[in-house]
């Protein structure tokens, strides 16, 4: 699914970087660069984290098989699972509580970027941006905006 058709923009009007279950490491230097360029030189007024629901990798992340280097790359969701383990576990179909984790994960992914230090100096300087958190259905095509916003614009 193209990027831009989910937001319904123009090829061009959106700077997209993907990856492994839509992850942004505070130490990842390519997801770092991406997000300087976007907000630094692009000066973007949004940045969505877009995760979608029966995601692959986030699946994988949980389901205890071995892969090999994408374990350590989804880490951080097993983090995530492990600190949502009440919620989680309370879920009773597996399918729900996978994307409840999807949620989840777009939620800490935007507090990610929220605190990176190349977002602190923007506003610090008054730059108007925003981080969105959004999960969107392959299913039904629908994105489901988490309303975890920070910042405005
Ligand atoms: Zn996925």
């Amino acid at each position: 699914m193209p990027a831009n058709e989910i937001v319904g923009l123009d090829p061009g009007e959106l700077f997209v970087h993907r990856n492994v279950a839509n992850l942004a490491p505070p130490q990842d230097a390519n997801y770092l660069s991406v997000l300087q360029f976007a907000v630094d030189v692009l000066k973007v007024k949004h940045v969505m984290i877009v995760g979608h629901y029966g995601c692959g990798g986030v699946s994988a992340a949980v389901d205890g098989k071995r892969r090999g280097l994408v374990d350590h790359w989804l880490h951080p969701i097993r983090e995530i699972a492990q600190e949502s383990r009440d919620e989680l576990g309370a879920i009773g179909d597996a399918q729900s509580r996978l994307n409840r984790l999807c949620e989840l994960n777009v939620i800490k992914q935007v507090r990610n970027v929220a605190s990176d230090v190349f977002v602190q100096d923007a506003w610090a300087r008054g730059q108007q941006l925003c981080v969105h958190g959004w999960v969107y259905s392959l299913a039904n095509g629908v994105v489901k905006d988490l309303d975890v916003t920070v910042g405005s614009t």
